[in-house]
């Protein structure tokens, strides 16, 4: 990652943060991009560690926001690299209790916040033929759960425009889509001590898995040792997937 620099959306906490950390110690300056203030203190901790960083406010919803901050990037770091669409947000309501404004919302920063995301950066990443991009999707994008039918449908179209986009610019760079499992982060503040150790308990290896694991199957993903990797879909869910529970 030496000489690249690399967005990472979603990098105020969680997988997000991690994976801003990660990319840092393998050398490349971050950009970290959140809507949220937690992205200052994380930048502090890359640049006390010796790294790189410099944290954006940028909702990744809105196309002005990503033209002011990838501007930002380049004239601070340089041209965009390595793209590693993660931020995202969800409404944990049924299909029937989901109003529109919650469906769009959710559209817009998974889905959409990816689409303009990969647009922006496009001519940074597509200079040099090694740009590389990295989705956060998830399990959920195969596998069905209760009371997110916006997120699951964000999470299967995101599978979906990797493959669209490794096909359509694969000379240029290479498009790949993460799929965690069960990963203690923030986002599990809400969640109860029996409700974590039933998703535990449904993966193989009988864990939930950390931010670190997650960010350590993107940088792989971004860099160059995946580098005849593209469209691809590399689960991280401790087997969460392969478990089939006869009982
Ligand atoms: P998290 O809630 O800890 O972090 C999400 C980050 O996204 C936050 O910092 C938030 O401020 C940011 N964000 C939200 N809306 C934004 C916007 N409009 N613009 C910019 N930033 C915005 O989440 P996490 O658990 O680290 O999840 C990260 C990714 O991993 C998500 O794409 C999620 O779907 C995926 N994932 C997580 C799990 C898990 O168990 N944690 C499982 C499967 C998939």
């Amino acid at each position: 990652m030496k000489g690249r620099v690399a967005v990472v959306t979603g990098a105020a906490r969680g997988i997000g943060a991690a994976t801003a950390v990660r990319l840092a110690t393998e050398g490349a300056a971050v950009a970290l991009f959140d809507i949220e203030d937690g992205v200052e203190a994380v930048a502090r901790r890359i640049d006390e560690a010796g790294g790189k960083a410099l944290p954006v406010r940028c909702d990744v919803s809105s196309e002005d926001a990503w033209a002011t901050a990838v501007a930002q990037c380049r004239a601070e770091l340089g041209p965009v690299d390595v793209l590693v669409s993660n931020a995202y947000t969800v409404d944990v309501l049924p299909a029937h209790e989901t109003s529109l404004a919650s469906w769009e919302r959710q559209l817009s920063v998974n889905l959409t916040g990816t689409f303009l995301g990969f647009r922006t950066c496009l001519p940074d990443l597509s200079r040099h033929g090694r740009g590389a991009v990295v989705l956060t999707s998830s399990v959920h994008a195969h596998f069905g759960l209760p009371g997110r039918p916006a997120y699951a449908a964000t999470k299967a179209a995101l599978t979906g425009l990797a493959r669209q986009l490794a096909v359509e610019y694969g000379t240029v760079l290479r498009v790949n889509a993460v799929l965690p499992g069960p990963v203690l982060t923030e986002a599990w503040n809400g969640i109860g001590e029996a409700d974590r150790r039933r998703s535990a308990e449904a993966t193989a290896v009988k864990r939930l898995g950390t931010p670190e694991e997650v960010a350590a199957a993107i940088a792989f993903l971004a860099g160059d040792d995946a580098s005849f990797v593209t469209g691809a879909e590399l689960t991280v869910d401790g087997g969460w997937s392969v478990v089939k529970d006869s009982s």
